[in-house]
């Protein structure tokens, strides 16, 4: 940023003249400074301070050394805008400021996360993680044995025909190119989670790397381990990793336990093994030895085996489970035992309400939330009831834990349909403590700074310091994206985002049932009278990612327009036509999609809409 070349050396015993010494809080104690108050080998802390003529960045524990570089640029007015060269901002500056630093911060959170989810080429990945590093974030999740469904789902682009695909990849390809992110973690030295579904197919011999339909036949012997659902025992909707065994019977039970032991013990890279179910639901088994327990005692069974091995074998890798599909209510008779200090739970709210933040009382269904027979859960759709089951869950278990929540997965497609979606982020990051969590995990696609990265910024930001502002995020991202033309940007964008009232729809209207004509007619006006001034500022604005930032606004509006426009006809009972934009938009987003590579995944986008053009032609 200033041009000058600084010598980097080691020191051993003391910092020479003018120095800016990096380390972690034990190498700068050896040099006779004491300078960070918090923090421990595993709580993240960093410290910037001016002695004399030295500056000292200083972390509690390796990754936070980098964290307090990375914050010692952002206090020189560094911006990581989204991930990758193209979304970083370096000012240019005279010089470094060293004097009068005196800054101590802390992490509110334990865990701040990511889950990989979408559709995602092994390098998005990598350049995430380096982006999730320089926000400060320091947990990353690669679903399954490998992630390869999620590589493939980009490579082989069923969701887009127009675009040229690419071979998909094999187990082995992709398991290298799973231990090329991993590399990436640990040369960072953040935590490693991993697997999560596919535990209870891939135990029994049967291949769980994602939800493909099995093709091959399964054996009598594995068919005999399998859940017995409405008088069979076969795969759950004909996918291994949506199907559940029979618990009761002792060799499927120990062949399970088994099976997640010897994986954590073998893979020792691994820090947190989530350790989940079947993603099917509905789908327990009814045998007369298995119906004896609810899905959630025979599940903490089988935490408390897998927990309790791992530490009498010494194995320092934490067991995660959670409440999800089967398992949202508490059991009835078992409790986690975390002898040993190593289950994580999680709380994975899927059907929840994303136009309320989650500790909001009033999202609430008007029906009372009562446990519901096996096999018979209709999961809730609002906030409250979720809380309710999370306290059932928090009743029995002392547990570490976190939310796993999805505001960057479908929600992330339904765009400005979907609510103020930063502000219920934001609120529900401020309230975790409060619900009883330490950190979040966030189960999104990677490809996910589309307008703008604000959500994203919202997302590391907060979790790094719960206090603070929206608007101060908000400001500093738009001030750099956009220089002089930020209040303009942050008028434009809050009037889209507040297209649908959260604070009047309590109702839980959905995007086509709450429109009023007046409404769609004036945003569609307000975005086309945008545009000609988004397309000076594209025209204008200089340096890479702030030319872009305007370039993906622009395309936005376009996309907004036409999702509106079919809104309008829609509206005056033209529903052909309403189709038609919704395709238009599709097309756009298709055609355009190596524009927007980097920040929107067109997959989920493109998902979203044509759900909506079925919604629409049911009327
Ligand atoms: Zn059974
Ligand atoms: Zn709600």
């Amino acid at each position: 940023m200033t041009g000058i070349r600084h010598t980097v050396e080691t020191a051993e015993s003391s910092l020479p003249e003018g120095a800016i010494c990096l380390g972690t809080k034990e190498d700068i104690e050896k040099l006779g400074f004491k300078v960070l108050k918090f923090g421990t080998e595993s709580e993240d802390a960093i410290a910037l301070k001016t002695l004399g003529d030295k500056l000292l960045i200083v972390g509690s524990n390796p990754r936070s050394a980098l964290f307090a570089a990375y914050r010692y640029l952002e206090l020189l007015g560094a911006n990581w805008l989204w991930p990758g060269e193209d979304g970083e901002i370096l000012p240019k500056i005279d010089n470094a400021k060293v004097d009068s630093l005196d800054l101590e911060e802390r992490a509110s959170y334990a865990h701040r996360g990511v889950c990989i989810e979408g559709a995602v080429t092994p390098e998005v990945v990598v350049e995430f993680v380096d982006w999730m590093a320089k926000k400060r974030m320091n947990e990353f999740f690669l679903q399954f044995k490998t992630s390869r469904f999620f590589y493939n789902r980009y490579y082989a682009r069923r969701y887009n025909p127009s675009a040229k695909s690419s071979p998909e990849i094999t187990v082995d390809e992709s398991l290298k190119s799973d231990a090329k992110v991993i590399e990436e973690l640990k040369k960072r030295g953040m935590i490693v989670e991993r697997v999560g579904h596919g535990w209870t197919c891939e135990a029994i011999g049967i291949e769980g790397l994602g939800w493909e339909v099995e093709k091959k036949p399964i054996s009598e012997d594995q068919r005999a381990l399998l859940a017995l659902v409405k008088g069979r025992r076969e795969l759950f909707g004909g996918i291994a990793v949506n199907t559940e065994l029979c618990y009761s019977n002792a060799k499927a039970f120990e062949s399970l336990v088994n099976h997640v032991v010897q994986y954590a013990i073998d893979h020792p890279e691994v820090d947190m093994l989530h350790f989940w179910l079947s993603d099917g639901m509905n789908n327990h088994c009814e045998c007369e030895s298995c119906k004896k327990l609810s899905p959630s005692d025979w599940y903490v069974k089988l935490v408390n085996a897998v927990s309790s091995r791992l530490g009498e074998v010494g194995c320092k890798t934490k067991v995660v489970f959670l409440c999800y599909a089967n398992t949202l209510w508490a059991p009835e008779k078992e409790k986690v035992d975390d002898h040993y200090k190593n289950t994580v739970f999680m709380f994975a709210p899927i059907s929840r309400c994303y136009f309320h933040p989650l500790g909001d009382e009033r999202c609430s269904s008007p029906e009372p939330l009562k446990p519901m027979p096996r096999n018979e859960i209709v999961p809730p759709r609002t906030n409250r009831e979720f809380v309710q089951l999370l306290k059932g869950w928090q009743k029995i278990l002392q547990s570490d834990s976190f939310l796993f929540d999805y505001h960057f997965w479908s929600r992330f497609g339904l765009d400005f349909l979907g609510g103020d979606i930063e502000k219920v982020l934001w609120n529900d990051l401020r309230d975790l403590n409060k619900l009883g969590f330490n950190g979040f995990l966030s189960c999104q696609t990677l490809r996910s700074f589309y307008p703008t990265g604000i959500p994203m910024a919202i997302l590391a930001e907060t979790l790094w310091n719960n206090c603070t502002s929206i608007e101060k995020i908000r400001e500093r991202y738009l001030k750099a994206a956009f220089g002089k033309d930020a209040p303009f940007i942050s008028g434009y964008l809050e009037k889209i985002y507040s297209f649908v009232d959260s604070e009047k729809n309590y109702s839980h209207l959905d995007a086509i049932k709450g429109l009023v004509s007046n409404k769609v007619q004036e945003l569609l006006e307000f975005v086309k009278e945008s545009r000609p001034r988004l397309e000076r500022m594209a025209r204008d604005l200089k340096g890479n990612a702030c030319e872009k930032s305007a370039f993906y606004l622009l395309h936005h509006n376009e996309y907004v327009s036409l999702v509106l426009e079919a809104f309008a006809y829609y509206l005056k009972g033209e529903r052909e036509k309403a189709l038609k934009s919704i395709d238009n938009a599709i097309n756009f987003l298709l055609s355009t999609e190596e524009d927007i590579f980097k920040v929107a995944d067109v997959y989920i986008m493109s998902n979203e809409l044509n759900e909506l053009s079925s919604r629409i032609r049911l009327g």
